[in-house]
């Protein structure tokens, strides 16, 4: 039966999986294995030279060896998360940071330049900024926000742009949701490319999760993805993942192979349950978070709201990124409340259901405070360029009952103190 035209929700409930080779179970069991049996010896020649790419095994589906190189479980789930940004092939990964770091060591070599948005994930910057220079790999940054033009200098001035080999972007920028154009991404990317080298383009789309945005449709060779945020969505796994052309994945497969960051049969197992719920739940966050972002946004103790929604608003140049990138709004938003990080503090010390912690994407919502958690590293000069404030506060929403969630935010605002207005005598 052909159901390729059928929907990523519902292949979420069969695609890539065939009962019948497992004693009929409705569910994918875990393969809890290290390792596969061969039928024969011939058997297992023939799979080891299909796994090292030896000649004459061409249009052959190579065979199960190993759970570091594959396991049913970690395939039929990366046949499935490819559909959402409709991917030729996916690999599946331990966490996101696995994801991101086996991807970049994929392509960059010493002598390349890695052209990078700012801010970024604090792990990715860690690793971009600490590691990928012990390679001899030169990194440059640009702001989200910051127009072609602009990038395009930075990327001159720096006297290295013919070594460009990846540029790699994290949109909406976390905390701020500031945009970034992919399309134009792709266009500096096709510039710098010849026939020796084709300058790619990676997307973290860990903040949309694989609903809201197909970076792949606007000219990104890969997508990237923290799995532990909406894809587990669940806040109970660490797992990763990397969308992408199938030359390009089974590349990255190679590295992952030989690092070991492959995802567990376990986690791949809870990601497939995960993954039939994902529509079901990121709709009822981005809901959610609409009535929350309309609610601070009346509300006279918060100065500013970063939602998607309130792009035209906040940055109207970015209205244009907005309208043809994003399916929607999402479920993250930050604001400044009216003071500083006592104010903040009071707010998040006061939360009675929704917890204080980092990460995101989950069915339960969640409160940080990014410049003394999440983006403190950041040195305090680029804080301010980037709009990360001690008065900001990011808010992950999940699936509860938007009134509950309104009145915990409400009387937790209530505690809070406005700083002192002048004194009488001198109004
Ligand atoms: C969490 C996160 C990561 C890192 O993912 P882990 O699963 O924690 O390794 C990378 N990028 C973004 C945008 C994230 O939110």
């Amino acid at each position: 039966m052909d159901r390729s035209h059928f929907s990523p929700e519902t292949q979420m409930l069969g695609y890539g999986y065939e009962p019948a080779l497992s004693e009929g179970s409705v569910k994918c069991p875990i393969f809890q294995t290290s390792t596969f049996v061969f039928h024969s010896a011939e058997e297992g020649k023939s799979f080891f030279e299909m796994a090292y790419g030896r000649p004459g095994h061409e249009g052959e589906v190579p065979g199960l060896i190993y759970s570091r190189i594959n396991n049913p479980g970690m395939e039929i789930l990366e046949e499935r998360l490819k559909l959402w940004d409709g991917g030729e092939a996916c690999a599946a990964f331990s966490s996101g940071m696995s994801a991101i770091a086996t991807t970049l060591f994929t392509f960059l070599s010493p002598g390349d330049v890695l052209l990078y948005s700012n801010p970024v994930y604090g792990g990715t910057h860690k690793f971009i900024n600490n590691i990928l220079t012990q390679f001899g790999i030169e990194v440059i940054g640009f702001r989200a926000g910051q127009s072609k033009k602009e990038v395009e200098e930075i990327l001159v001035q720096s006297g290295h742009a013919g070594k460009l080999k990846m540029i790699y972007v994290e949109t909406p920028a976390n905390p701020t949701n500031d945009l970034i154009d992919i399309a134009l991404c792709s266009e500096i990317a096709k510039k710098y490319s010849d026939v020796e080298k084709n300058v790619l383009v990676a997307v973290d789309n860990t903040y949309m999760g694989p609903l809201w945005q197909h970076p792949l449709k606007h000219g990104a060779d890969l997508v990237l993805y923290s799995a532990t945020k909406y894809i587990g969505g669940h806040s109970d796994v660490i797992a990763g993942a990397a969308v992408g052309s199938g030359e390009l994945i089974s590349k990255i497969k190679k590295t992952r192979t030989f690092f070991g960051t492959m995802i567990d049969p376990h986690t791949s197992w809870l990601l497939l349950r995960s993954l039939e719920t994902l529509k079901l739940r990121m709709e009822a966050a981005e809901m959610n978070a609409e009535k929350v972002a309309d609610f601070l946004s009346a509300h006279p103790k918060v100065e500013k709201i970063y939602y998607l929604g309130y792009t035209g608003k906040n940055n109207p140049v970015q209205q244009d990124i907005y309208e043809k990138q994003y399916l929607s709004n999402g479920a993250m938003l930050s604001f400044d409340i009216l003071g500083g990080e006592k104010q903040a503090f009071t707010f998040l010390n006061n939360l009675r259901h929704i917890k204080l912690a980092v990460s995101l994407g989950g069915t339960e919502s969640l409160a940080e405070h990014p410049a003394t958690m999440t983006h403190v590293d950041i040195p305090d000069e680029e804080k301010e360029l980037y709009h990360i404030n001690p008065k900001m506060i990011r808010l992950s929403i999940g699936v509860e009952n938007y009134q509950d969630l309104i009145w915990d935010i409400s009387q937790a605002l209530e505690k809070v103190q406005a700083p002192l207005a002048k004194p009488a005598e001198f109004i």
